[in-house]
């Protein structure tokens, strides 16, 4: 259907035209019958909504949020909500069919879906981000539920906007209803091990990539972009390894120390300044010249399009894990696969985050809870037998791990397709 992304006007987001050239590539590659492509191409449901908002000067705020569903061919959908200035509609998109291949490649029986609101949350109050996640969860109703889309936290949201976004949900409903949100605080039906998950998967993954490359991890030299949820786990757990933590960085800059930094000093830092920059145990760094720093391993764990046609040939890492969601644009890819360097993909390397949201919402469903170590456990295997199942295509159908990744994601989905059937 030629030109059919103009009418749902997603094509102005370059992220959506690389999820859905990366869908093409793939679909050519394993002769996906062309009816399920075109539908996998598309959301099956969008929901665009606006968020009026309650200022603390009094003001009214009209913020746009969204819900996208890509796909619910395996189950319920499932992914995160996303509070940034530039979260857009085809953004959402086409996260929401990342994660459509990331639950599917983890075996779970979940269909991609993403959320967001565009916003600045560091510029707002906690009062403003509470009455703003209320309303937002109100508007996008219709579409959440335990067994329909189940939200979880991503850039920008917390184990506290989710606590909101259940609390709300639970006042319509007159009960308590701990899966339709995952990702929520320990206390109120989180799990055990949620936290740290996708930094903890992201270093599982490591470990198998670091042994295929015959690398060490004791003294390996990592570099991480992003100091949240994600990266500031991944740094801590490879710390802990004994990796060299060489360079790291948030949105306010980066910092770098080739004798490498004390992540239990940087976070302690962290927590009264709010920020990396300014550690004295290092030197400042620009964000663009951390991702060139030398190093064995580089985790980009903030956000989308950073390693890039422009510094794709500068990276140095002989390991590239992708803590965030989208972090090396097509081209980009393509150069680091011509060098040789070693690409984890996005829906493996931070798969850790959903499957820990699969063992919450299961443990929610049940009021039956689970000790840390079986949670981590748990994950690690799933982590690891993905791992090992990509690999494995990659080797029988030559192709880079991303590709075998997708592959593999987007052969289940399209078996879920034929065996459902076409409605109506
Ligand atoms: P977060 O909000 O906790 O942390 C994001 C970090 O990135 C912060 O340190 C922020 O300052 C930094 N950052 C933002 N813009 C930056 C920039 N331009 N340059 C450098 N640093 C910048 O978010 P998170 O939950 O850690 O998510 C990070 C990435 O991981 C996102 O792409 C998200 O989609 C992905 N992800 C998160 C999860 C999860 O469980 N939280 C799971 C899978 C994927």
């Amino acid at each position: 259907m030629v030109g059919s992304e103009s009418k749902l006007q997603f094509e102005s987001s370059e992220m959506y035209r690389n999820a859905v050239e990366q869908l093409g590539g793939v679909a050519k590659r394993i002769n996906l019958d062309a009816g399920i492509h075109e539908r996998l191409r598309f959301p099956r449901r969008a929901l665009v909504v606006s968020v009026p908002t309650l200022m603390d000067d009094g003001r009214t705020e009209v913020f746009v949020g969204y819900r996208v569903h890509h796909n619910t061919v395996l189950g319920p959908t499932k992914g995160g909500i996303r509070y940034h200035p530039e979260v857009s509609l085809g953004e959402v998109t086409a996260l929401a069919m990342l994660m459509s291949w990331k639950c599917a490649l983890m075996g779970l029986p979940y269909g991609g879906a993403k959320g967001g609101v565009a916003c600045t949350p560091g510029a707002m109050s906690p009062r403003e981000l509470e009455r703003m996640t209320r309303r937002y969860t109100a508007e996008v109703m219709l579409l959440i539920g335990p067994d329909l889309d189940i939200p979880a936290p991503d850039l920008g949201t917390n184990e506290q906007t989710m606590a909101w976004i259940m609390d709300t949900y639970a006042m319509t409903q007159g009960r308590t209803v701990p899966g339709v949100v995952t990702g929520k605080p320990l206390l109120v039906g989180g799990s055990a091990g949620r936290r740290d998950a996708t930094g903890r998967g992201l270093v599982y993954a490591l470990g198998q990539a670091a042994r295929d490359l015959g690398l060490d991890l004791k003294g390996a030299r990592v570099v991480v972009q992003g100091f949240g949820n994600v990266g500031s786990v991944a740094a801590r757990l490879l710390w802990r390894e004994g990796c060299l933590v060489v360079g790291v960085s948030d949105a306010r800059g980066g910092i770098g120390n080739p004798q490498g930094i004390d992540i239990r000093e940087l976070t302690n830092f962290m927590k009264q300044s709010g920020t990396v920059v300014g550690f004295p145990g290092a030197e400042p760094i620009s964000n663009a010249a951390l991702l060139e720093l030398p190093c064995d391993i580089l985790v980009p764990a903030a956000i989308g399009g950073q390693i890039t046609v422009h510094n794709a040939d500068r990276i140095k890492a002989r390991i590239v894990a992708e803590g965030a969601n989208g972090p090396t644009t097509p081209e980009a890819d393509d150069i680091l696969a011509e060098r040789g360097v070693l690409v984890i993909p996005d829906i493996l390397a931070n798969a850790g985050g959903v499957v820990v949201s699969y063992f919450e919402w299961v443990q929610g469903l049940q009021y039956y809870f689970w000790r840390e170590s079986e949670i981590n456990t748990r994950l690690q295997e799933l982590i690891i037998r993905a791992y090992n199942q990509v690999t494995a295509v990659s080797k029988r159908e030559s192709v880079n791990l991303r590709m075998a990744a997708l592959t593999l994601a987007v052969r289940r989905v399209a078996e879920g397709f034929q065996l459902r059937g076409f409605y109506p």
